[in-house]
């Protein structure tokens, strides 16, 4: 059911509220007293039996009162003096708004999820008022901070389009991406290369004009030469019509050379910016797009956007060139006959539109089966390991089979529709030839002004004139490839990264390493909260160990620091300043990380040690080495540091991958270190040695260190024990045993486990 824009409740309840509240009193004329002010005013799209009607929900100086003129000019209400509270309950399909009164609730309007943030926000901006007003005295405004979060959250996971209202899947609409906007986006990357664009149209055009002599010279044959007898024009002729094809090609062989070049820069220049500016984005970008979907993007996207630039872009000129000159040549030669023509154009042009309304759909879900068929490949692939040990090869193989059939099917059903199109296409147009044979036959034969030179030449023409206009009406299908592909890789361009480059921010040098959690929320998505009120100081130089089960939420309160992800609600400082306000490069260059996985890149041991620091020294590489106690292991290696590692080390063991990742970290000699789980995942042996290297790193650094052996935290300055996003206890570790709390608890519990091991 296609929405009208006009009447669309959701466009509706973006006016702005003046003309919300004018309306509403319109709306409600029979309703609300002639000396009721109308406050405030929002609109749901259900009645609140749960049927799509614009509903009214308003607050006045009398009451708050929800109706949906629509349906009736029942009124649901409670008196502002007697309203104590508002609450919003979301259901799975819709929610309910309703209004609590001392003895009663009353429930005022129904909405659909498509308006669950506006009630939200209407609410919040009610409630303001409502506090404001002397006549609700018994009002009492919940301060609810994870409702609040909730709220923000929400309303950024409803993604609406600022344009049009309606909901997008990514940071951009595809109902407002026009085609013609998108295409003429792609375009502008023809801009630094205008002298190369220029050649290429000029030769195009050369083209399409030799082609047009050749029919002419054609007719003058059959006229002149042919009709006349005439064998020493022959030869001229025949030799003139050769010299136009030569030319034609020469000129053709040319194009394509400058067009190729033309399309390869400018996809370069395209590739280049997507991952550009990906490697900027935030992270719960690449939390929420699969691996093999931004590949794709990256690779098959960017070349059938050059497909379209160098290829359809060009024909499209040159069918449109053709059409319109020909179609002029075609009137000139004979005008009946050109409107002959013309006559199978209109079920041509219904057909084209039928069919690219098709293909859109075809080439939708070709996209998606193959990003889906990718995915297969992102996850499997580095994940080879754990399929072998699990033996599960054959499941691998179903699932990429079953995703490369759907994508067979997909590409089928384009083949169909194309198979249905293109042969109706051909049989309009030779239905057009066949008009001509017969009605300029006999024109010729009856001698109305029709020679049969002129005849022959206009045959030729109606060829030139009808290929281009089937290019044309394929083009449709072009545009609808071209701009799907535009679409995604605009997607990424338009996706805000983290970096503001117009804010004005602190670069940060001396840093102490002072870091403050204050009053910090954040949730990953509405519907849980992760971190729930942390309050943390840490001194400059500060150990701060981090326990607590696993999920609840010390990853999470680490990652805040070198924001790859903010806070939801609070603050976390860094000397003082709010990281938000800290230029964010500056930020990370003071931070070192050892996570429990540490990843190497592909490259040497000594590139994978300099990673932070490019340009260090080899004496550098190998001191931090040794500080590591990496060292020795690296020199038994054939290469020693130029040793190659695969992109996850696999020829190291995870003890040598946690050193390199130490050496790592120690090389950059950052002020604030955080180490996530580094040595959960080692044997006690190669522990020793990592824990080592680690007193030794963090000395004068401020460290937060995840652990799940609590031994390794005896060192730690202090200690915060975690769960469920919140601290609950803290204290060194004699403090906390002697609190006899959790962390007590946990350290008995492990003290357990292991000796029993070691009993069995
Ligand atoms: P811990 O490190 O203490 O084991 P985390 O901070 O990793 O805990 O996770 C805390 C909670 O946040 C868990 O419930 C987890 O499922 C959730 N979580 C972690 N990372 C993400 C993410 N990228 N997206 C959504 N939820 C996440
Ligand atoms: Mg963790």
């Amino acid at each position: 059911m296609a929405v009208n824009e006009q009447s669309d409740p959701y466009l509706r309840s973006r006016l702005p509220q003046q003309e919300l509240a004018a309306q509403a009193r319109k709306d409600l004329g029979g309703i609300l007293a002639p000396e009721e002010r109308v406050l405030y005013a929002a609109v749901s799209d259900m009645s609140l039996q749960g049927t799509y009607a614009d509903t009214w929900i308003v607050l006045t100086s009398l009451r708050i009162l929800a109706s949906t003129p629509q349906l009736s000019q029942t009124v649901q209400e409670v008196p502002l003096a007697e309203v104590t509270r508002l609450n919003v309950e979301h259901f799975v399909g819709n929610g309910i708004l309703s209004a609590a009164a001392a003895n009663q609730t009353v429930n005022l309007a129904r909405f659909s999820r498509r308006f669950a943030v506006d009630i939200e926000k209407a609410v919040a901006e009610m409630e303001a008022v409502l506090e404001q007003e002397p006549v609700a005295a018994n009002f009492v405004r919940t301060h609810d901070k994870a409702k609040q979060i909730q709220r923000k959250k929400m309303e950024k996971e409803s993604n609406r389009c600022p344009n049009c209202g309606r909901i997008m899947k990514g940071s951009v609409c595809p109902h407002c991406l026009q085609k013609g906007k998108l295409i003429r986006r792609v375009l502008g990357y023809v801009k630094p290369y205008y002298p190369q664009a220029i050649v290429s149209t000029i030769l195009l055009i050369g083209n399409g004009l030799l082609s047009m002599v050749q029919p002419f010279l054609t007719g003058l044959l059959v006229d002149e030469v042919l009709m006349q007898n005439d064998l020493g024009r022959l030869r001229a002729m025949v030799i003139l019509l050769a010299l136009t094809h030569l030319a034609n090609a020469g000129v053709s062989g040319f194009r394509t050379y400058v067009v190729a070049w033309l399309g390869q820069r400018i996809i370069r220049d395209m590739r280049s910016a997507v991952f550009r500016h990906l490697q900027y984005l935030r992270m719960d970008f690449f939390d929420s797009v699969r691996t093999g979907a931004i590949m794709s993007r990256i690779t098959n996207d960017t070349q059938s956007l050059q497909n379209f630039i160098v290829q359809s872009a060009q024909q499209l000129l040159l069918q449109v060139v053709m059409v319109f000159g020909v179609g002029v040549i075609l009137f000139r030669y004979d005008w009946r006959l050109a409107l002959m023509t013309l006559a199978p154009m209109p079920l041509i042009v219904y057909a084209a539109r039928l069919f690219s309304r098709k293909m859109h759909r075809v080439y939708r879900g070709i996209w998606i089966r193959r990003a889906l068929m990718n995915s297969v490949l992102a996850d499997s692939i580095p994940g080879i390991q754990i399929v072998k040990s699990f033996a599960q090869e054959p499941r691998e193989i179903t699932k990429f089979e079953h995703r490369s059939d759907q994508l067979f099917g997909r590409h089928i059903d384009a083949a169909k529709y194309r198979g249905m199109f293109m042969p109706f296409l051909t049989f309009a147009t030779s239905l057009g030839t066949v008009i001509i044979w017969g009605y300029g036959g006999y024109l010729v034969i009856s001698n109305a002004g029709l020679s049969v030179g002129d005849l022959v030449a206009f045959l030729y023409y109606l060829n030139q004139f009808y290929n281009p206009l089937r290019g044309l009406s394929g083009f449709s299908d072009v545009i609808q490839q071209a701009s799907t592909a535009a679409e995604r890789v605009f997607e990424i361009l338009d996706t805000e990264p983290e970096v503001k480059p117009e804010s004005s921010e602190i670069v940060l040098k001396d840093v102490r390493g002072e870091i403050e959690y204050n009053d910090v929320h954040f949730a990953y998505d509405a519907s849980e909260p992760v971190l729930q009120g942390i309050n943390v100081k840490m001194k400059p130089g500060e150990m701060v160990g981090l326990v607590g089960s696993s999920g609840s939420g010390k990853t999470t309160m680490a990652n805040l620091i070198p924001r790859l992800y903010d806070v939801s609600a609070g603050q976390v400082t860094l000397d003082g300043h709010d990281l938000r306000d800290i230029e964010l490069q500056s930020l990370r260059n003071q931070i070192g990380v050892v996570l429990q996985e540490p990843l190497l890149f592909h490259g040497s041991v000594a590139e994978n040690i300099a990673y932070g620091v490019p340009n260090a020294s080899r004496s550098d590489i190998v001191w931090a080495a040794q500080a590591a106690n990496a060292h020795d292991f690296i020199m038994e290696f054939s290469d020693k540091y130029d040793t190659q590692i695969g992109e996850r080390g696999l020829r190291l063991s995870g003890g040598q991958k946690q050193r390199l990742a130490i050496a790592r970290a120690i090389l950059k000699n950052p002020k604030i270190l955080i180490l996530d789980e580094a040595t959960s995942a080692v044997d006690t042996e190669t522990e020793k040695l990592i824990q080592e290297a680690i007193e030794r790193l963090v000395k004068n650094r401020t460290t937060i260190a995840i652990a799940h052996r609590l031994s390794t935290l005896k060192n730690a300055d202090r200690i915060l024990v975690m769960d469920k996003g919140r601290i609950v206890e803290q204290g060194t570790h004699e403090e906390l045993m002697a609190m006899d709390g959790v962390f007590a608890r946990m350290v008995k519990m492990q003290s357990e486990v292991s000796s029993n091991m070691l009993a069995s």
